[in-house]
């Protein structure tokens, strides 16, 4: 059975906290897509859950963004700006994460996986 480590994040301004159980987190994903080129944050590969993922604070400071299909959720601090995770239509309450709200993650060392959004979705 793999390590699981509890990874603290944030936004920039500190409203939005979580905590998140995983395996060591070493690889990540970045995609092409027309939101992602811009916000151009190392997400996680994968979706944690309310089993792994619990929000702790920032829940009245996230604002929600939609665009496209309205598939995705997309959360930003009010305050701040920052883009700290996202979930879907169809599973709500399962988040990617971008990785640089995570203090504890290397991302010099992270083995980024390309993902062409832009042409695939
Ligand atoms: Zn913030």
């Amino acid at each position: 059975m793999s390590q699981t480590i509890e990874y603290q994040g944030q936004c920039h301004c500190g409203a939005v906290r979580w905590h998140l159980l995983s395996a060591p987190i070493t690889e990540a994903l970045k995609c092409t897509c027309s939101i992602c080129r811009r916000r151009n944050s190392p997400m996680s590969k994968e979706y944690y859950g309310p089993n792994r993922f619990t929000l702790l604070s920032g829940e009245d400071a996230l604002v929600l963004y939609k665009w496209g299909d309205g598939d995705v959720n997309h959360r930003f601090c009010g305050t701040c700006g920052v883009y700290p995770f996202h979930d879907t239509v169809q599973k709500p309450g399962h988040y990617r994460i971008n990785l640089g709200c995570m203090p504890a993650v290397d991302l010099t060392a992270l083995q980024i996986t390309l993902f062409d959004g832009a042409n695939l979705l």
